[in-house]
């Protein structure tokens, strides 16, 4: 099994619901997001696929949350905007998009860096 991971990161804004403590307050984080695809074998190139294909999926996904006021988004406006959720967010997104694309890669997973010691995980079980 061959497995890589791409980054990228974008700016948001949230508040968490149903929280007693500081991040009921408005506020913002730096977002680091790497994904992790994994594939049986490599193309005849010798790679799982393009870096900078997989790049722009993901560079695509995280546009639209981009410097955005995340509860104010239709899917966060039901499911509260935490590191944990928002993984699960971009994994599906992705997922719907390598199916299409990719149909023999697996999305394995996906970590959501809220800072820098504090991540949150979405994996395939
Ligand atoms: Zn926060």
């Amino acid at each position: 099994m061959f497995e890589i991971m791409i980054g990228g990161d974008f700016a948001a804004a949230h508040k968490l619901r149903n929280y007693k403590g500081k991040c009921e307050a408005l506020h913002g984080h730096n977002y680091k997001v790497w994904i992790k695809v994994s594939a049986p074998r490599l193309d005849k190139r010798g790679l799982v696929v393009d870096f900078k294909d997989l790049k722009q999926i993901l560079k695509s996904v995280i546009l639209e949350l981009d410097h955005a006021y995340l509860n104010e988004l239709t899917f966060f406006k039901k499911h509260n905007p935490t590191s944990e959720v928002i993984a699960k967010y971009i994994f599906d997104k992705i997922a719907g998009q390598l199916k299409k694309t990719y149909p023999h890669l697996t999305l394995a997973e996906v970590e959501v860096w809220e800072t820098d010691k504090a991540c949150a995980i979405y994996r395939k079980r």
